[in-house]
């Protein structure tokens, strides 16, 4: 290609709006152009990277035995409602009529409509396990579209379904696609890890999601120093406190006037207490909207995910607006405390193991200290609130954990009988009986892959690419290509070699001033350069630099065949 017939639309300047530097590479790359809010064009130098991942993930799906189909983006509602996620999916969902008023979604992901062919299509046993998949748009009306492509609302995604007769299989199938996408991240060259994920909204019981390590990543996500385990921090297990622990009260319960300090930061420091012995107080709605008291140790992180997973705390997690508390509970935000409170409270084991602890004192610019469970608050539920944190215990025992940043690049689900028993999935089994069929469903973010790499691999001049998702793979960047004939016969001829090998080659033949066409080849990150000058050219050479290394090297031009063999022919 010859980037005269490319139009290319560089920026140099960072855009604004644009958060991470995934984003504001793509962006000055021309990879993408954004229409509205989560929505964005794949320009043909973005798309190109788009299909690099679609052909790595299309590979490996196939060579584990899936098998491809493609279904409709916009689905029926009936199919929801059979599954009963038309009235749980909330506003994510875009709900749409017909001309005939019927109602219909565009797929955030594709269960039902898997389920609905599944119970048509297969009868018997003998057709089973089978592992349909699609690579396909999906459209999720995220509250917070971000980070482009990252978080968009319109996205690619990999999403497969398999189906089985018992658990056995299922855990066979699920662990062939553990392998392919462990293959598919080592293909394209990303620093990923594989762990212990919340099912969430899809359902089911064992789940895990593959991560691309990146500090920006949205995740946190921990792992043993020692051993296999790793797990989103949502799914991790807090250490249990030791209960025997427990200190007998010492102080008395005093009711002291704390004018202004409403953090616990600021009563922690206001009475000269460690952050560790004061609690704080959450309101979030219960499933019924009435309030519930989330209560942890100051110095710990309210974990969302556990939380929301209690049966008496409406999920996702909603906290009560402080007007709302005010109303309510008579009292600000700030000043609540479990002594006295009339609502249903969850108390994280870490504050359950407490006495003598400070918490606020119901009335507004009070606490209360020498606060013991039982002699002055009712305990509650005793629960796991809160995250596990780097240098902790691994919940496996196997020393301590670390943690760090990632982005969720793929998800994999053994979802049992959710939606085939919902939807009556059945098959005739040996002797001739109905059964309900289970499934296990497997997803990866096409579009979000293109983003996490570049999160992963760029430096302060641009992307670099991996080999493996490269829009081109080799990068001719002649200087004075509009004014030297030695210099444009050379590169034609190297040009020819490459179309010739097969070798996905840019040619820059734009004639720019060697300044302008080095940043831009910086910018869009092509792994492997060749830089052709009338100075090289009389000493029959080349030059030679790999995106990202700091030092050029010498090729002598008869060698140029040799390298396009040995360097850029492997995958
Ligand atoms: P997240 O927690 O990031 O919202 P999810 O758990 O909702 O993701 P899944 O339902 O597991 O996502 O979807 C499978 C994959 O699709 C995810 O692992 C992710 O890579 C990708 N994906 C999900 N939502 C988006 C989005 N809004 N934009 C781009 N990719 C997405
Ligand atoms: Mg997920």
């Amino acid at each position: 290609m010859r980037l005269s017939r490319f139009p290319l639309t560089t920026l140099r300047e960072t855009p604004a709006d644009t958060e991470v530097v995934s984003h504001q590479l793509m962006v000055r790359a021309g990879m993408i152009r954004a229409l509205a809010s989560g929505l964005y064009t794949w320009m043909p130098l973005g798309l190109r990277v788009v299909r690099k991942v679609e052909s790595a993930v299309r590979e490996e799906m196939n060579r584990a035995g899936a098998l491809e189909l493609i279904m409709p983006a916009v689905q029926p509602a009936e199919l929801w409602m059979e599954s009963g996620r038309w009235e749980q999916y909330g506003p994510e969902l875009l709900r749409l009529q017909d001309r005939h008023q019927r109602e219909f979604c565009f797929g955030p992901t594709h269960e039902e409509v898997i389920t609905d062919i599944a119970r048509r299509e297969l009868q018997s046993y003998r057709q089973l396990p089978v592992n349909y998949y699609q690579i396909q748009t999906k459209f999720r009306d995220e509250i917070r579209p971000r980070f482009g492509v990252m978080r968009a609302r319109e996205f690619a995604m990999k999403d497969a379904y398999s189906f089985h007769m018992d658990a056995d299989s299922l855990a066979e199938t699920y662990e062939d696609m553990r392998l392919a996408y462990c293959r598919i991240f080592d293909r394209l060259g990303l620093e990923y890890r594989y762990v212990q994920a919340d099912s969430g909204a899809i359902g089911g019981a064992v789940s895990h999601e593959f991560h691309v390590l990146a500090d920006s990543g949205e995740d946190e996500i921990v792992y043993a120093e020692n051993s296999d385990y790793a797990a989103n921090v949502e799914q991790a297990p807090a250490p249990a406190p030791d209960i025997s622990q427990h200190p007998a009260p010492t102080e008395n319960l005093v009711h002291v006037d704390t004018p202004g300090q409403h953090s616990v930061e600021e009563v922690s420091a206001f009475l000269d207490v460690p952050l560790e012995r004061v609690v704080k107080t959450l309101i979030v709605h219960a499933p019924d909207n009435s309030l519930v008291a989330l209560i942890l140790r100051g110095d710990h992180h309210l974990n969302a995910v556990k939380a929301a997973r209690l049966e008496g705390v409406d999920a996702p997690l909603r906290f009560a607006d402080a007007e709302e508390i005010k109303e309510r509970l008579g009292c600000p935000v700030g000043s609540l405390g479990p002594v006295g409170l009339n609502i249903p409270c969850y108390v994280d084991a870490w504050a359950a193991v407490l006495s003598d602890f400070v918490c606020g004192g119901n009335t507004e610019g009070t606490h209360y200290t020498g606060v013991n469970w039982e002699r002055n608050a009712a305990l509650g539920t005793v629960c796991d609130l809160r995250n596990l944190e780097d240098g902790e215990p691994s919940p496996d025992g196997s020393g301590s954990v670390r943690s760090a940043r990632g982005v969720e690049v793929g998800h994999i689900f053994q979802l049992g009988d959710k939606y085939s028993q919902a939807m009556d999935c059945t098959v005739l089994d040996p002797d001739g009986n109905k059964k309900t069929v289970i499934m296990g469903c497997y997803g990866i973010g096409i579009t979000r892959i293109v983003a996490a790499a570049i999160e992963q691999n760029h430096d302060e001049h641009g992307i670099i690419w991996t080999d493996a998702m490269a829009p081109f793979r080799l990068l001719l960047c002649p200087i004075g290509f509009d004014r030297s004939d030695a210099v444009r016969d050379a590169t034609e001829d190297l040009y020819r070699q490459c179309t010739e090998s097969g070798i996905e080659v840019l040619l820059d033949d734009r004639g720019l001033r060697p300044g302008v066409m080095f940043a831009e080849a910086d910018l869009i990150g092509i792994p492997h350069r060749i830089v052709i000058s009338e100075r090289g050219l009389d000493e029959s050479q080349l030059e030679y630099q790999r995106r990202g290394s700091s030092e050029p090297e010498v090729l002598a031009l008869d060698q140029f065949p040799d390298f396009l063999r040995d360097r850029l022919t492997s995958d």
